[in-house]
């Protein structure tokens, strides 16, 4: 599996994939109407298919081995690893941004690890009262489109987060309130909209910023017409947090990394008289 090394000031990181897919541009925005997002995709000269990462953030401080989220836990996120030298074991610190399957998967691939998230994170999925409204603001992406026996198989996948897997490591969480810095540098950022607990991760080192953005922005469009994603469960605190994201990342210069757009999914920001733009890390 691909895997891109690079450095924030001192600190040695990595893009590592856990997999890809391929999926057709107009299905990420089905609210959207279709002369609109037409006028988009031909403006722009967007291609039909997009290919979607799934793709995590490995971070190494002072001897530390740091990963950001643990992907599906049946991808190839164990090999990735392995290029870069490590193995589950040798992981110090995990942190978790939100509760979904794809970025909570491996949680119990990583023996020796704690784990990182935000307090509102932890409240959301340890409090019994919350845990279905976790669960609901999942599936209720899907009420229209999914009968109701996948809709239970989606609750059931959900409802194992809490059941199953953040008891197993309840001795090792570590909760943290947003703008904190709980490691030299490195904070969790609020940013609602995708899901109720979506937190993004600003990592400074030497005067360079690394803005990991998760699940905000999954495709450039979102932040050109300020569009939320089919699997986006609150659009307007969406729209608003991306604004916040955008200006937090041109006023560092930092650089942005999103888990879903195409591997290794790097780019900065900048502003020009034609609006945002977008330069992507090879
Ligand atoms: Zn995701």
């Amino acid at each position: 599996m691909p895997v891109h090394s690079f450095q924030i000031g001192n600190l040695d990181c990595a893009i590592l994939s856990d997999n890809s897919s391929t999926s057709k541009l107009r299905d990420l925005f089905p609210a959207v109407p279709e002369l609109e997002f037409q006028k988009a995709k031909t403006t722009l000269n967007l291609p039909e298919q997009i290919t979607v990462g799934y793709n995590c953030l490995y971070l190494k401080q002072n001897n530390q081995h740091i990963l950001v989220d643990t992907g599906t836990g049946q991808g190839q996120l164990l090999t990735s690893l392995k290029e870069i030298g490590l193995s589950a074991e040798d992981l110090d610190i995990i942190i978790l941004t939100h509760g979904d399957r794809d970025h909570i998967g491996g949680v119990l691939d990583f023996p020796n690890a704690r784990f990182i998230l935000s307090q509102k994170m932890f409240e959301s999925w340890s409090q019994s009262e919350k845990q279905e409204q976790m669960v609901e603001e999942f599936i209720g992406l899907f009420r229209r489109s999914l009968d109701a026996q996948e809709l239970e198989l989606r609750a059931k996948g959900r409802r194992k987060f809490y059941l199953e897997m953040l008891p197993a490591i309840q001795d090792r969480l570590n909760p943290v309130s947003f703008e904190q810095e709980f490691l030299p540098g490195i904070k969790l950022v609020d940013a609602t909209g995708h899901r109720s607990d979506h937190s993004a991760l600003e990592i400074n080192s030497q005067s360079q910023t690394l803005l990991h953005i998760v699940d905000s922005i999954r495709h450039p469009l979102q932040i050109k017409y300020d569009w939320a994603s089919f699997i986006d469960s609150y659009p307007s605190e969406l729209i608003t947090s991306n604004k916040r994201l955008v200006t937090r990342a041109l006023t560092s210069n930092a650089l942005i990394f999103s888990s879903h757009l195409t591997f290794p999914g790097l780019a900065r920001l900048n502003t020009s008289p034609a609006g945002l733009e977008w330069h992507w890390l090879e």
